[in-house]
């Protein structure tokens, strides 16, 4: 995935984080500075579909919203997560700092605590 962003180099892993689900399309990783228990960012790998923003989505982009929206979903359930956040902060007044579309799930109840759990 060429780009610059912080995000590309994680998903080229030029820089470490803490990865907990990657498959051909997607990555989650946890973010560096949480604002939840748990507080996961997922993000498309492909080429094809990177986009900076919500408000650069085009025609070509508009299924990776739903993709990370659906991907978030089928993480929550398989982790028994049952309440949670989905954000997107649009833009920087929208507080947006990385260009690199992601969506923020945040959730009180913790990974951790799922796994030990079972
Ligand atoms: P934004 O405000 O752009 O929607 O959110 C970017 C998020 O990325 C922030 O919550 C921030 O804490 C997180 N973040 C920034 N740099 C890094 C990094 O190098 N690694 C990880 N894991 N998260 C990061």
């Amino acid at each position: 995935m060429v780009g610059t962003t912080i995000f590309h180099k994680i998903v080229r892993r030029e820089i470490p984080a803490d990865i907990v689900f990657e498959d051909d399309d997607i990555m989650v990783f946890k973010d560096i500075h949480p604002k939840a228990p748990l507080h996961l960012l997922f993000i498309a790998k492909r080429d094809e579909d990177f986009v900076p923003s919500i408000d650069d989505l085009t025609e070509k982009t508009a299924h990776v919203p739903g993709l990370l929206i659906r991907k978030a979903q089928q993480f929550a359930r398989e982790h028994g997560i049952k309440g949670y956040q989905l954000r997107f902060h649009v833009g920087k007044d929208g507080g947006q700092e990385v260009f690199y579309l992601h969506l923020h799930f945040l959730s009180n109840q913790k990974l951790e605590q799922q796994q030990s759990e079972r």
